[in-house]
């Protein structure tokens, strides 16, 4: 770090002091690069005389880029015109040392802009090279030595702002690539794991009803045949599945949209759900029907019945409560279950690719990619897709869609 580098503040005064402490202070608190910049600056014109005021940064070998500049004394009404000292963080790139220099471009006794003064410094942050410093002030007063020592504190603590704010990138790199293999890795695991244990299953049964040494009675056969059918659907749902959230990841999922009458989508799936299994309990209330809604009817009801089969997995033996109602221009369907719930901190991820949560029930199957499935299709139809949950109490799901306007043209049942 730069800290060594600082020379004792020996030749400060009090104010000054303080000053460059305060300015140590936004360093290490750091956070924003520009907003640290901007709190820098102002401390620094309390204590430091400067019109303008830029920072360049050494990209490579050959280019030297402003990253920031603040006109702030009498430049501030004709940024313009102004001389931003590129020569001078030029020469101190070259030279690695302090340039000092007078600069009059016209008759400066009319006009005192015309007379620029110039402090250039090289900003290093231990062995890195960051770029330099450079501040202007017009019609004076001279950069005295004094006022160039003072100007080498500022720049000691931007230039460690700077290596401060590179560790903070690179670490967040890291943290995401990292973050990125994790899931990469979880992904791997989940779906092989959830792609083996159907085929699992059809493998063994299908090789035991195969072996030329078992007799298997009828019942039997019809039982390792029906548990044979239940696995392969379970398979085809899962390749589906990774299929759409592909298709959604990459934007290539068509929807095909039309009216749809939604309180009849309901009524379907609770039929669907009580064919499904007769043990069931679902409620359903809608409010307000007819409701017309402009949807692709099949991703829709992909949405509906992943809500219900959640339920039915994670809520075991609770009623399921539908209702519809309008909010606003929306139609408003909510999902409630009076199951275990979902924990606070996990509530805001659920909607992720492939999150689920942990140390839930493991024999209750899954991939995490359901809701994110959900919420994208919702997305795609203008809608919003909420989830409230009290651990212990039970979850609900809201879906809010824009209604169809009467007007809007076609006409669907
Ligand atoms: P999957 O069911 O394949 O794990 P989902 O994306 O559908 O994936 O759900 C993500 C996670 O949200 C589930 O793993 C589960 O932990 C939680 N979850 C979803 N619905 C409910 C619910 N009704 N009650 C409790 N937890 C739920």
């Amino acid at each position: 770090m730069m800290t060594d580098k600082i020379r004792d503040p020996e030749n400060l005064n009090a104010q000054e002091l303080d000053a460059i402490y305060a300015i140590s202070r936004v360093v290490t608190r750091a956070s924003e690069l520009d907003a640290s910049l901007d709190e820098i600056i102002g401390i620094a014109r309390t204590v430091f005389i400067f019109d303008n005021v830029v920072l360049y940064v050494h990209e490579d070998a050959d280019s030297l880029e402003p990253s920031y500049a603040r006109a702030i004394g009498r430049g501030r009404n004709s940024e313009a015109d102004l001389a931003w000292g590129e020569p001078i963080a030029n020469d101190v790139i070259k030279t690695r040392k302090i340039v000092v220099r007078q600069e009059i471009t016209g008759d400066f006794t009319k006009d005192r802009m015309k007379d620029r003064y110039f402090l250039g410094l090289p900003l290093i942050a231990g062995d890195q090279y960051i770029g330099a410093l450079v501040f202007v002030r017009y019609g004076g007063p001279q950069f005295t030595p004094e006022h160039t020592h003072l100007a080498e504190y500022i720049a000691g603590h931007i230039a460690q702002l700077y290596e401060h704010g590179n560790l903070v990138t690179q670490l967040s790199r890291l943290e995401a690539e990292r973050q990125l293999e994790r899931l990469q890795d979880d992904f791997v695991a989940t779906v092989s794991h959830e792609l083996r244990t159907p085929l699992g299953f059809i493998k063994g049964y299908a090789t035991s009803l195969l072996r030329e040494d078992a007799d298997w009675d009828e019942e039997t056969r019809r039982e390792f045949l029906t548990i044979i059918d239940e696995e392969t659907d379970r398979l085809r749902e899962l390749i589906d599945n990774l299929l759409d959230s592909s298709r959604l990841q990459s934007g290539t999922l068509r929807m095909e949209f039309q009216p749809v009458r939604i309180d009849t989508m309901l009524k379907d799936l609770t039929l669907r759900g009580k064919t499904f299994d007769k043990n069931l309990y679902i409620e359903v209330d809608l409010q307000t029907s007819p409701l017309k809604v402009r949807a692709d009817p099949t991703r829709l009801a992909q949405v509906f019945d992943n809500l219900l089969s959640n339920a039915i997995k994670y809520a075991p033996g609770s009623t399921v409560n539908i209702t519809l109602n309008t909010q606003d221009d929306h139609a408003h369907i909510q999902f409630s279950d009076q199951g275990p719930g979902i924990p606070s901190q996990d509530l805001p991820n659920i909607f992720t690719r492939f999150f689920r949560v942990p140390n839930q029930n493991p024999s209750v199957r899954g991939t995490g990619l359901g809701l994110f499935i959900c919420r994208r299709i919702i997305n795609a139809h203008d809608g919003e897709i909420t989830a409230e949950s009290k651990y212990g109490e039970g979850t609900t799901f809201h879906i809010y869609l824009p209604i169809m306007n009467h007007s809007s043209g076609e006409d669907s049942n």
